[in-house]
This record gives structure tokens, sequence and C-alpha cells, in this order.
């Protein structure tokens, strides 16, 4: 039956179009009367046309009944075997029929489905998204949709899926049931979910390094920067808005931009695969930063040309300073490791030398060698201190020091390639990280080679200088200040008749030489204090030697160091007893003849006074009553009666001096002069000559020698002058820390400079009497004078020029 309405369908709808146009021939050919009728033909296969429709409408859903009926079958088998799972679901949500794939996905067998709703496998957070839309497809708002949910499995995981509803409505329109298309989408969730967290991660660990991204299209330019670039130099993001790849360029330092640009071109060209470049960028506040920037060239166009490039900005600008004040503690670790003189050698765990410093360097001679210790040996001479035999190499100091830990004051020999050899002493130690690991060993050598040399030949000199001290004639020791005897010569020890260990380590003033009484130990006590503040100490002393008591002439010399303490004091002694006794007897013998010189020249004054009166009286009375050579024999009588008498009062003073009993007194010098220049007043005018006193030092001692002493000086200068010429006399003084010092100048004739010492004799004359008068005893008066008051005497001449006489006098005279 449904076959023949079919073949009907087009016949009535080609019989309508027939009539139509039968119709349309009588409408415009016919009549009136007869276009009424075409109009009811039209009318009529409108009809028709219409019945066709209605029976086209009422065919399709015959086919499709009969469509389905015929492939059922063929749809059975597709939903059955469909890879994906399918099922058909009643309106309230109970599984109708479902096939394999749906079972397998899920775990339940097609029977445990029919009692299912797919609510009840619904994940609860899904369900209401899906019964959304399942209202919908109900109304016929949608013909089918399609979500993404999860499914329960029968064991209760939970699975993704993709899931495509419609609807199947039954033949009268109303609601069949579903069809639900069900897809296993869980991996590809799980691959999403897994980027998804990888994305995550990336985001994070970029957030941890802190560093600022950048995406670029190298092509356009576009660029992307995330918030932390734009506030690695300060800004916002919005405030560097819009962003482009000149605002890195604003930014960066332009030698850095030059330097950029090359290595962005190794990339691009495809030299290296990463970019990296070091660049200051200024920051918002002005100064600048340093950015590290990497990135990598991440797709390219069809044409090869780099297309987009992705980096990051990393802030190293407190790396940068670390690593400048690095390299600038570096150098001037580098610079104090090679400016030192001590040898510096370090070598790392294993015992490969990793340094070797200039000082080092030089004293081997050779070129630095990153040796391993098993080399050591073959590569650099060093010997044992006899300076011939090699070391091995567990007796190296460094591979001691690396072994041992610790190595001090090892002494060791270094042939140098110059064949020199080097005296070294090391000391060297482990060198230990924070959790002492070791990290190697490290040595240094200090060049003692000087200072052997200077051992043996202080050594050798010792050896040389003892032999001098102990055989030497005088008592020589050496003391502490503090006064203990640390040393004393063969011949100290000799004179006591004991042996040194009698005498050495104890005080001084309490070994045997002293105790000869009280007295003279704490003489010698108080000495040596005084010498322990650095005073020379020179006296005569009675000692006790083997041989009993003797006199010597004892020093103490202060010996001072470098900054002037005094480190020790070295006492000297003399055997003087013989010196003492023949002076003693010269004394006397002295005191003899000077008595016997006074007492003749006293008595001789007068029967010498008789005779140059008489002689005067003979002169007067006589003269040229005789003949003329009575007359001269009167007068060389009567003038040698006046230098006799002359003499006589010179003898007598030269040997009064040091007898009288005259006192130590303050001498006001300038009055003193005073006093005697009267007596040169005539000389000094009769001559034109001037004598000019400066300010003089007073002095303590005896007046009448100290007035005697200027007296001859003076005088000499005024008598010793060159005849017409206009000369100055000046006497002149000061005070010096132990003495007063004098001076009479004049510019007189002078004396030749053999003659400086033996003008000072008695009796010892340059000139004839008949050139200068004088008895020759002047300076040796001044001599015996100044010695008295503990001076010295001296001239300094230049003959026709002048003549310089000068004296001191003792301070220590007072005492
Ligand atoms: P005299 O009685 O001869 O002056 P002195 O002992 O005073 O004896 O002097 C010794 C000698 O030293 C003198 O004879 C003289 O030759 C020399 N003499 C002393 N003073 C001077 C002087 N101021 N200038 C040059 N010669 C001098």
């Amino acid at each position: 039956m449904l076959n023949s309405t079919q073949k009907l369908i087009p016949t009535l709808i080609g019989l309508s179009v027939a009539i139509v146009a039968l119709a349309a021939f009588l409408f415009s050919y016919l009549d009136h009367p007869f276009k009424l009728l075409s109009i009811a033909i039209v009318l009529l296969s409108v009809f028709i046309f219409y019945i066709a429709l209605r029976l086209k409408k009422f065919n399709t859903y015959s086919n499709l009944s009969t469509e389905s009926s015929s492939s059922s079958d063929e749809f059975a088998t597709a939903f059955e075997y469909a890879s994906i799972g399918m099922g058909l679901v009643s309106l309230e949500g109970r599984f109708i029929k479902v096939n394999k794939s749906l079972c397998d996905l899920l775990g339940y067998s097609s029977e445990e489905f029919t009692k299912l709703t797919f609510q009840e496998i619904t994940h609860p957070d899904d369900l209401e998204r899906d019964l959304g839309y399942v209202s919908k497809l109900v109304n016929d708002a949608i013909e089918t949709y399609q979500i993404e949910k999860r499914y329960f499995t029968k064991k209760g995981d939970i699975i993704w899926i993709n899931l495509s509803g419609s609807k199947v409505k039954n033949p009268d329109g109303s609601f069949k049931h579903f069809i639900a298309q069900i897809e296993n989408i869980t991996p590809r969730k799980d691959a999403f979910q897994k980027i998804e967290e990888q994305s995550q991660r990336i985001q994070n660990i970029i957030d941890g390094t802190n560093a600022g991204t950048w995406e670029w299209n190298v092509q356009t330019g576009e660029t992307i920067f995330n918030q932390k670039w734009a506030e690695l130099i300060g800004y916002t993001l919005e405030e560097l808005s819009p962003i482009s790849i000149n605002t890195w360029m604003n930014f960066t330092h332009p030698d850095d931009l030059f330097i950029s640009e090359q290595k962005l071109t190794e990339c691009f060209e495809k030299q290296s695969e990463y970019y990296t470049c070091e660049c200051r960028m200024q920051h918002k506040d002005g100064h600048w930063i340093w950015v590290l920037d990497r990135g990598k060239v991440m797709t390219w166009t069809e044409d090869g040309k780099p297309l987009m490039m992705f980096g990051t900005h990393t802030d190293i600008t407190n790396l940068k300073e670390a690593q400048h004040e690095l390299s600038k503690s570096k150098a001037f670790l580098d610079t104090v490791l090679n400016s030192v003189d001590v040898g510096i050698v370090v070598c790392d765990h294993t015992g490969r030398l990793t340094l070797f410093n200039q000082a080092a360097t030089d004293m081997h001679g050779i070129p630095f060698n990153p040796l391993e210790s098993k080399n050591w040996t073959s590569y650099y001479d060093l010997l044992k201190t006899d300076g011939i035999t090699p070391l091995q190499l567990d007796e190296i100091p460094l591979f001691m020091a690396l072994k041992d830990g610790q190595i001090s004051n090892s002494e060791l020999i270094i042939q140098h390639a110059s064949g020199n050899k080097i005296f070294v002493n090391c000391t060297g130690n482990q060198i230990l990280d924070q959790n002492n690991n070791l990290l190697g060993a490290v040595i240094a050598m200090t060049d003692i080679t000087n200072l052997k040399l200077a051992t043996k030949n202080a050594e050798d000199i010792a050896v040389k200088f003892k032999g001098i001290f102990d055989s030497t004639f005088q008592f020589i020791g050496f003391l502490s200040p503090e006064g203990t005897l640390l040393e004393a010569n063969q011949t100290a020890v000799n004179f006591a008749g004991l042996h040194a260990d009698d005498l050495i380590g104890k005080k001084f003033w309490d070994c045997y030489w002293w105790t000869i009484s009280k007295e003279t130990q704490e003489t010698l006590k108080a000495n040596i204090e005084s010498a322990a503040k650095g005073e020379f100490i020179q006296y005569e002393v009675e000692v006790l030697g083997g041989m009993g008591p003797t006199t010597i002439l004892f020093n103490l010399k202060p010996l001072f160091d470098a900054s002037g303490e005094v480190i020790a004091i070295i006492p000297e002694g003399r055997p003087i007893q013989e010196i003492v006794d023949s002076r003693k007897a010269l004394l006397q013998k002295n005191e003899e003849l000077e008595r016997f010189a006074s007492v003749a020249s006293h008595d001789l004054k007068e029967p010498l006074r008789m005779i140059s009166s008489f002689l005067s009286l003979l002169e007067q009375n006589y003269k040229g009553k005789f003949d003329d050579k009575a007359d001269t024999y009167i007068h060389f009588s009567v003038d040698a009666a006046k230098r006799m008498t002359n003499l006589i009062n010179d003898l007598l003073n030269y040997a009064k001096i040091g007898s009288e009993d005259a006192p130590i007194e303050l001498i006001k010098t300038n009055e003193l002069i005073n006093e005697i220049l009267p007596l040169f007043n005539t000389d000094l005018e009769i001559q034109n000559r001037k004598i000019e006193i400066e300010k003089l030092p007073d002095i303590v001692g005896k007046t009448t020698p100290i007035k005697t002493l200027f007296q001859n000086l003076i005088g000499n200068a005024v008598k010793y002058q060159k005849p017409g010429s206009n000369t100055l006399i000046k006497v002149s003084g000061k005070e010096n820390i132990s003495n007063w010092e004098f001076c009479v100048e004049d510019n007189g004739i002078g004396i030749a400079p053999q003659h400086y010492e033996e003008i000072f004799q008695m009796f010892h004359r340059l000139h004839t009497k008949e050139e200068f008068a004088g008895t020759g005893m002047g300076l040796a008066t001044c001599n015996k004078i100044v010695k008295q008051h503990g001076g010295e005497i001296w001239v300094k001449s230049e003959e026709g020029v002048g003549s310089k006489f000068f004296f001191t006098i003792k301070k220590q005279y007072l005492n």
C-alpha cells in the first residue's frame, strides 16, 4: 500500500501541474465564462497538490517506519558494536538499552545497567548541568546537546566522558527515549590536566625564580612581558604600556644593546641555541640594575626566519656586585700573594699543585707546573738540610701538611735553577671546608739563607770573640741591667782563683772580687744602677784577687739597643796596682820636687833680689865709668837677673798650683776677666789692639788658678802679635753637658801644627828671648790648672793667621 501511494504522489503532482497549465490555457484563450472555469480548475489543481503534499508527508512517516523496520537489524548491530558507548535512556533517566562499549567502560553488565539511572552514576558536581540540558531537550528547546562530565564506574572510579544526547520520538511525535553517545575522554582529560599541572608548575617555578618573562614575535615586534619583568625596573606593566620590543630597548644601556644584538644574531643564524646576555637596565629610580637576559627561538617561519622567541629576565645586580667584590678581593689577594717575599704553595686534596706565588716561583727559578704529588720530587729539586740528600715525597713539608694536618718550622734546601742553594723554613696546614672536608694544603716558605749565613758568621765570630774574650789581659764580663753576672772571661775567673760556675748567675756585687768590703759592694751596686740608666762609669777600686787585694781601673759601660734602651752592662777591669804604686811614688817624688822647687825658688828669691838690686845700683852708679865692655856685662847681668827673677816666679807659681788651700767656689767669669784686663791696658794701648769679651758662663772652681789661666792665655794673645797689624783678641765660652768650654782667640803670628802639643810642656818656647820675652812656663802652668779642674786644653792655629786656645772645666769638679 505504501508503495502504491508513493507512486501516486508524482502522478497527483503532475496532474495538478497539468491542470494548472490547462487552466492557464483556458484563461488566456477562451471567453469570460471559461475564465471562471479555469479558476475553478486552478482551485482543483491546488486541492490535488495539497492532497499530494499530505500524501508525501504521510509517506515520509511511512517511509521512516518502513526504513526503520528494514534497517533495524543494521542499527542494532551498529549500536551493539559501536566503539563508543551508547545507551537508550528513558525520560526518567533509566538505561533502557546499553551497548557493549558502555558496559566495558563503566564495568556494569547490560542487565545491571537496566537497573540504573544516569543520575545515579553521574558525578554530583556535573549532574545539575546535565539535567538542565535534558530538560531543554525534552522541551524541544534543543535538538541535541553535548557535555563533558564525570561518571562513576562500578568500581567507584571516576572517569571523564563526552556525552552527546539526543531524543527519539514516537511516530506521533511523543517522546520515546534519549540516545546517549558516550565517549571516554579520561585519557585526554588526564593529559590535559597533566599539561595544566605542568604549566602551573612552570608558572610556579617562574614565580619562584622571581624572573621576568618575555615573549617576542621577532617578525612583528609584538612583545609580551609579565608583571615581574616590569617590576624588575620598578614599573608596573600599565605604566610601561603600550609594550613592544622598543620598551626593552628604551631601558637598556646602549653599550649592552650592541652586545645583545650580536648575541641575538648568533641565535637567529642558529650558531647558538640559546640567547644569553648580561645587560644593564635603568631602574625607575635612575640607577642601573644588571639583568641576565636568556631566551630561545621556539618557532621559525617557513622560510627559516625566527618567529617566536621566549625568554626570562633575572636581576643579577647582587651577583654582579658580589662578582665585582670577588674580583676585587681576588685581585687584592693576588697582589698580596705576589708581593710578599714568603713563598706560598698550595695543592688540592689529591695532591695536585694548584698555586705557586711569585716568591715561591723565584725560589725555584723554574715555572709553576700543576703536578701531582708523585711528580714533585722529579720536577722540584728539594734537598735535606745537608744540601746533598734529595727529599723523599713523605719528607716534603707540603705533602706532610696534606697528610698530617700541620707542619711547622720544617727546614729544607731548594736547589735553585741557577745552582744556588736556598735555605727555607716551611710552615703549613691542611685546608678544610666548613664541614671539615679536606680541600688541600698550603705551605709558607721563608727564605732563611741569609739568616743561616748570618748565624754561621755569628757562630764563627762568637768562637773568635770567645777566644779574644778569654785571653784578653783585662777582666771582662757581661751583666744584665739588674746586675746579674751573665758572663765572665777566663782572665777575670782566674784572677778570682775560682770557677765560672761559682760566679755566673750571681749578683755582680756578691761575687768574690767585690766582697773585700761592704762599702765596695754598695758603691758597685749604686754604680751599676747608674750604668743601667745609660751612664758610663769609671773608677779605681781595690778588689779581692786570688792573691789578695789589688787595685783595678774599673769601667761599667752600658750597652744600648736600637731604641736607646740599656740591654746589658759590660764591666771591664784591669789591674793597675803597679801603676797605682808607681803613680804614688811619682806623686811623692813630684811633691818632693815641687816642695824642693818651691823651697829653692823661695830661698833663691832673696839672694836673687839682692843680686838684681845691687846690679841695678851698679848699672845706675857706674855706667860709663868703666869701659864699654864693662857697661855691656853689667847690662847683661841686670837683664839675666830680671829673667831669673821671672823664671823663679813662674816656677814658684807652677809649683804652688794644687797645693794651695783655696776653696772651690762659683766664679763669675766675666767679672774675673774684667779684674785682670787692666794688666794689659798699656800693651793694648801701645799696640792699638782691642780685646773683646763675650758673655761667658759662670763656672765652679778655684778662683786664683782660673785667674792665672786666663791671665796667661790673654797675655800670650797680647804678646804674640804681628807687628803693625790691627788685631783683635776675643774671649768666648759656652756651657756643655758635662763641662764649660772657653776659647781665647787672637789673630797673631800663629803656631805650626807640629808644635800644638809641645808648647804645653815646661820651658818649651818657639822663640828666642830677643823675639819674644818669656820663660816657657805660661802654657805648662795653664795645662796644670786645667787638669786640676778635670779639663783639657788644646790649640788650633794657623801660622800668620792666628791661634785659638780652647780649654774645658769639668762640672763634676763640683763633687
Ligand atoms: P812663653 O813664656 O814663651 O810665652 P808659654 O808657655 O806661655 O811660654 O808659651 C810657649 C810658647 O808657645 C811660646 O814661646 C810661643 O812660641 C808659643 N805661644 C804661646 N801662645 C801663643 C800665641 N797666642 N800665639 C803664638 N804663639 C804662642
